[in-house]
């Protein structure tokens, strides 16, 4: 038996014991669906027939995002969750290398190597910005370029302008927008202007439905029309579609989650200014290496290798825990 020489690249996934834990480590949301939400949604899956495949395209959902968003339904596309969608856009374009500005969301990195392409890593500067001068000869041959935007560890929101100048080199742009919901700023409108542009969305952060893995991408209808014919047919299932429709029904919850998240990651930033960068996430990225300290008095917070092997990521958690985690670290920084 031989296997794949690209597997020497690979380890699995790191976990931890998450028994009793405050889980501030991966962006989700701390809140499940307020229980009146999940009693629709399961009376929704009792009318479904689990013996038939689910509708092709995800037509349901693509029509509910279509009337949100204003964005025609052809130039949606729906998987199971934005890492799939991430995978699929791998194979869609001609190349040798991704480029990716890190530290970022590993994984394109990930993705990108399974598929045997190899990534171009250009360093955020000190404030974690995307540098001013770029080669743009490296960035037009691209494959395609993957920016997180707000970014993942760092939660910040990067210059119009600058997306813009990579965007005129003509290379495939995927703004992965998991987070756009914290931000308040999407580029969807920009979807008109360019047809190398690809949008990234998820139901796994502010919409709370991480466990349904539901992903969205938007770009114009001549790549629409690749990307669904590489597209595994059926991997988002029914009951997770029809769980994404019935969010988008219940804006109230939503806005109302987003607006005390907004609120308590402000909070957290206010009491750590002179360690934290400024997010416009649901988590912020704090310079302390108290990954350790915290998890032995029962928080589990994301750590890092590298540049930010000193720092810690916190995903903004329920009034108690968001409480628990500030005493802890203010007593782990006065020590
Ligand atoms: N993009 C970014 C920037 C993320 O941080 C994450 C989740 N950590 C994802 C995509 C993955 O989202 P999904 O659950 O939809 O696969």
């Amino acid at each position: 038996m031989k296997f794949n020489r690209q597997l020497d690249q690979f380890a699995p996934y790191r976990t931890f014991d998450t028994e009793g834990k405050i889980l501030m480590n991966k962006n989700e949301s701390p809140f499940d669906i307020p229980g009146e939400i999940k009693e629709q949604m399961i009376d929704r899956w009792k009318a479904i027939p689990f013996n038939r495949y689910p509708p092709i395209e995800s037509l349901p959902l693509r029509r509910k995002v279509s009337e949100k968003t204003g964005v025609e339904e052809g130039m949606i596309i729906a998987g199971c969750g934005s890492d799939a969608l991430i995978s699929d856009l791998m194979h869609l374009f001609e190349g040798e290398y991704i480029v990716t500005f890190t530290p970022t969301f590993s994984m394109y990195g990930f993705y990108a190597k399974r598929r045997g392409l190899k990534v171009v890593e250009i360093p955020l500067n000190d404030a974690f910005d995307i540098p001013e001068t770029l080669d743009e000869e490296i960035i037009a041959r691209a494959h395609s370029v993957f920016i997180a935007n707000p970014n993942n560890p760092t939660g910040k929101l990067y210059d119009d302008y600058k997306i813009d100048k990579i965007l005129r080199t003509g290379v495939p742009v995927v703004l992965d927008e998991a987070y756009w919901e914290f931000s308040g700023k999407t580029s969807l409108a920009k979807l008109r202007e360019f047809e190398n542009l690809i949008i990234l969305r998820t139901f796994s952060k502010a919409m709370g439905l991480s466990g349904l893995r539901i992903g969205l991408g938007f770009a114009g209808k001549k790549l629409m029309e690749k990307w669904f014919a590489l597209k595994s047919p059926y991997n988002l299932n029914t009951l997770s579609e029809i769980a994404a429709i019935e969010m988008l029904e219940h804006p109230e919850t939503l806005e109302r989650n987003i607006a005390f998240i907004i609120r308590e990651r402000q909070r957290i930033y206010e009491a750590f200014r002179e360690i934290a960068t400024e997010s416009f996430t649901n988590f912020l990225l704090l310079q302390a290496d108290a990954f350790d300290f915290l998890y032995n008095n029962g928080i589990l917070v994301q750590k890092f290798r590298g540049r930010l092997e000193k720092h810690i990521r916190v995903t903004v958690g329920t009034e108690y825990e968001n409480d628990r985690l500030i005493r802890k670290l203010e007593a782990f920084l006065k020590a």
